[in-house]
């Protein structure tokens, strides 16, 4: 044997060790985590839905990194201890802010067997049942969404992204260059400026995409809004050509599917229309709304996303998914690879046949089985059980919405968009700014006395509302009736208080 062998043999004799468990110790270990996780998703009543302690979080996350082990059951306690009363419970019946949903247990489950399994969902050679589960479930959701069974798709991390890998996709389509070799200058250097149309309510993401994608925030052209916060087809048709008499070169259209603001839908019918005269691809943002398309009282201009070239839609949200699960669909077969694939040669295996590398399909490479949660939620509470929750949380939204119209000293703010509801406290005896000041103090007061947690939105006017979105399976009328009364009452109390007495 040579010296340097021996050597390097002895060097390794001794393996580092603190890493891997044995089936005693996961189970230990394990169960005690559980614990804590059963008792944050449980117990309502006792709780307040916005973080008891946020302004801890910054002492009690700093200090030096260990250099010898802490053992599990401390990092536990600590959890329990330090990071559940800093965390903000999304989970509970008055959660109503932004739009992040209650999320499903048996997906919260579901987040637990994709982390222990660990499949890498790039390759097929080395994730074949992740990869098939995330086909089925896309096609479970084109279906779900009334897309041919042939549509194809991708699961990325949320909405953000399912918008960006669409403009990507919209881009490489309809420019009449190859973007991917010349970029957006084409390849004589001197191509025209692209344009999207997409409502001044879209979600910023829009122009963030354009951005990252180098057409640049100036391609993405705001289409005023209507008296119901949806896109105006004359000012649309009008921009489109405008910008083709300048020379400019549209290539498609966004509308929104439940916006972010009031839940306003685009008249997608009507944008499937002018996309096909136009010759533009139809992107449709239902990040949010989407799945409003299992429910019976959907809207019926929502089911029209059916008709789009491509659509964001988040399981995150309105499936209940335990955070992440974004997905983009597309009609056409080959499209997503058309803008992704790079067949690198390390990764080429021989006669693929129906088996489908997902990484030629997003701009992911190393990629989590995000799909594997949602697969599970859909056939553990099925179509049905889907279509029922969605439907009641629009439901409650219109009790929600009644309620506004007939407590005095409430106006409705905005025509309430699915599960949207948008309203002002406007007790008498307050005017201008502090009327207007007064809708954030009463969002505020919700929280810090743990009544609700709801957010703001600004209206067309630029004036500011409270905001309500149900996308919670918890959500009972009981939860509704509370945070309208309480808004109605703080804001009285806050009128009183500032020396005007509304009575
Ligand atoms: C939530 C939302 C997004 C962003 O999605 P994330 O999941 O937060 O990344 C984009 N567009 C709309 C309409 C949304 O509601």
């Amino acid at each position: 044997m040579s010296d340097r062998l021996a050597e390097l043999r002895r060097s390794v004799e001794q393996a580092p060790s603190g890493f891997d468990w044995d089936a005693a110790t996961w189970r230990e270990a394990g169960s005690r985590l559980l614990d804590v996780v059963v008792k944050a998703s449980t117990e309502w009543e006792s709780r307040r839905p916005s973080p008891e302690r946020p302004d801890d979080a910054l002492d009690l996350f700093q200090g030096p990194l260990p250099d010898s082990p802490v053992s599990f059951e401390a990092l536990v306690d600590r959890i329990e201890r330090e990071l559940i009363p800093t965390s903000a419970y999304n989970g509970h019946p008055r959660w109503l802010a932004y739009i992040t949903a209650s999320p499903a247990p048996v997906s919260v489950l579901g987040s637990l067997a994709e982390a222990a399994l660990n499949q890498n969902t790039a390759l097929w050679r080395i994730a074949p049942g992740a990869t098939a589960i995330e086909v089925q479930t896309l096609g479970w959701i084109a279906g779900m969404l009334g897309l041919p069974e042939t549509a194809e798709g991708i699961f990325v991390s949320g909405g953000q992204m399912a918008n960006m890998v669409a403009h990507a996709v919209m881009r490489d389509a309809k420019v009449p260059w190859d973007v991917r070799r010349f970029g957006m200058r084409g390849p004589e250097g001197s191509a025209p400026q692209v344009r999207i149309y997409a409502s001044s309510e879209l979600h910023y993401c829009h122009e963030q995409a354009a951005e990252i994608l180098g057409m640049g925030r100036e391609a993405v052209r705001n289409v005023p809004v209507d008296e119901r916060y949806r896109m105006r087809l004359d000012s649309l048709t009008q921009m489109i050509a405008e910008d083709r008499a300048r020379g400019d070169l549209p290539i498609a259209i966004v509308g929104t599917a439940g916006t972010v603001g009031t839940g306003a839908i685009d008249p997608i019918p009507e944008l499937v229309e002018v996309a096909r005269r136009e010759q533009l691809w139809l992107h449709v943002d239902g990040a949010y709304g989407a799945f409003a398309a299992l429910a019976e009282s959907c809207p019926p201009e929502l089911r029209a996303l059916a008709e789009a070239d491509s659509v964001a839609c988040d399981p995150h949200k309105w499936l209940y998914a335990a955070i992440d699960a974004g997905v983009v669909l597309v009609r056409e077969p080959g499209r997503l690879e058309h803008s992704f694939a790079f067949h690198a040669s390390y990764l080429e295996t021989a006669d693929r046949g129906a088996r489908v590398d997902l990484l030629e399909r997003s701009p992911e490479n190393t990629r989590p089985q995000r799909a594997l949660k949602v697969w599970l939620s859909l056939q553990a509470i099925g179509r049905d059980g889907y279509a029922a929750m969605i439907d009641y949380n629009i439901r409650l939204a219109a009790l929600m919405e009644e309620l506004v119209l007939t407590t005095p000293g409430l106006t409705l703010a905005a025509p309430r968009g699915l599960s949207i509801v948008c309203w002002r406290v406007e007790p008498e005896g307050l005017h201008g700014e502090e009327l207007e000041q007064l809708q954030s103090d009463v969002i505020e007061a919700l929280e810090d006395r743990g009544i609700a947690m709801i957010s703001n939105a600004q209206l067309r006017d630029g004036r500011a509302a409270l905001r309500a979105c149900i996308t919670n399976f918890r959500t009972r009328p009981q939860d509704v009736e509370a945070i309208v009364q309480a808004s109605a009452e703080i804001g009285a109390e806050f009128a009183r208080s500032s020396g005007l007495d509304p009575a």
